[in-house]
């Protein structure tokens, strides 16, 4: 059934975007668990099971490095076959009507591009799961080769033209943040009317930092997520509620 838009929250947030020009939108694993993919933090997800491997340990063991592969491919299945959803694709509608110039995103998931908002509106904070680079000379490599090779005799990936070591595009915690997106993330940040902060526990940092820059330039911020979030006292609007079918009643988009 619907969500009924005659909740006050809900008509607060359509709004809001309503009077938006210049809107961010950040997002977190939470929009993606209507995908299929299980979020980071609520109990039972994948990644409950195991404690993230840090950069610093990645690059420290051989069995460090093996053992982050084991699991990457254990968990690329559930990434591969999820498809946006209605979240994802009232965030597309919003871009495609130029009220939000921006998705910044902590997702690796790449649904947002899936769901058809062009590759220069997104900012990935946490890098992307689809293929690995090297991390001394940044050379791109595809994941299907390293997979093959890894299945067969557990072979952990080297840079063919450097010797370096290659990890997934994604950023682990205690590895640096990416420069561009970081830079491009604080521009937009800076520059926006109106801030959503969707799906995202609000703790990892400094992706979190982004929804108190935007409140502390002047930037009305709302938070939408099912549960109480870090940030709550400084939002001007918290809706907890499921993410597609308040986002789908708060845009108006036909998006279900
Ligand atoms: P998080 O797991 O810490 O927080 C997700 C929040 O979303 C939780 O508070 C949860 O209650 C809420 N939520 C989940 N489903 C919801 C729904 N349908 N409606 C409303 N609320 C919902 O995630 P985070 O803040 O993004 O931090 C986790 C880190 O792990 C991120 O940095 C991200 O890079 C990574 N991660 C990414 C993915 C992905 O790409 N899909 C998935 C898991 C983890
Ligand atoms: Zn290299």
């Amino acid at each position: 059934m619907a969500l009924s838009t005659d909740q006050g929250d809900v008509a607060s947030l359509r709004d809001l975007i309503a009077d938006a020009s210049q809107a961010v939108v950040f997002t977190g694993a939470g929009i993606s668990t209507e995908s299929g993919i299980p979020d980071f933090r609520s109990p039972g997800g994948i990644w409950d099971l195991n404690k993230p491997i840090q950069f610093q340990d990645f690059v420290a063991s051989d069995e460090m490095r093996r053992e982050y592969w084991r699991r990457k491919f254990k968990v690329d299945p559930v990434i591969k076959k999820a498809v946006p959803n209605r979240g994802h694709r009232a965030v597309a509608s919003l871009v495609a009507r130029g009220t939000v110039c921006a998705v910044i995103t902590q997702n690796i998931d790449g649904l947002h591009q899936e769901s058809g908002i062009p590759d220069d509106k997104i900012i990935e904070l946490h890098g992307n799961s689809t293929y690995a680079t090297c991390l001394d000379c940044a050379e791109r490599y595809e994941l299907e080769p390293i997979r093959e090779a890894f299945l067969d005799h557990e072979t952990i990936p080297i840079c063919q033209s450097c010797g370096g070591m290659v990890k997934p595009a994604t950023i682990s915690f205690g590895q640096q943040m990416p420069e561009d997106a970081m830079r491009a993330a604080e521009a937009h940040t800076l520059n926006c009317d109106l801030f959503l902060a969707i799906g995202s526990s609000l703790v990892v940092y400094p992706a979190a930092g982004f929804p108190v820059m935007a409140k502390q330039n002047g930037a009305q911020l709302v938070i939408l997520n099912r549960e109480a979030t870090e940030l709550d006292a400084w939002a001007d609007l918290v809706v907890n509620r499921e993410i597609g079918p308040t986002l789908a009643a708060a845009t108006g988009a036909n998006v279900a």
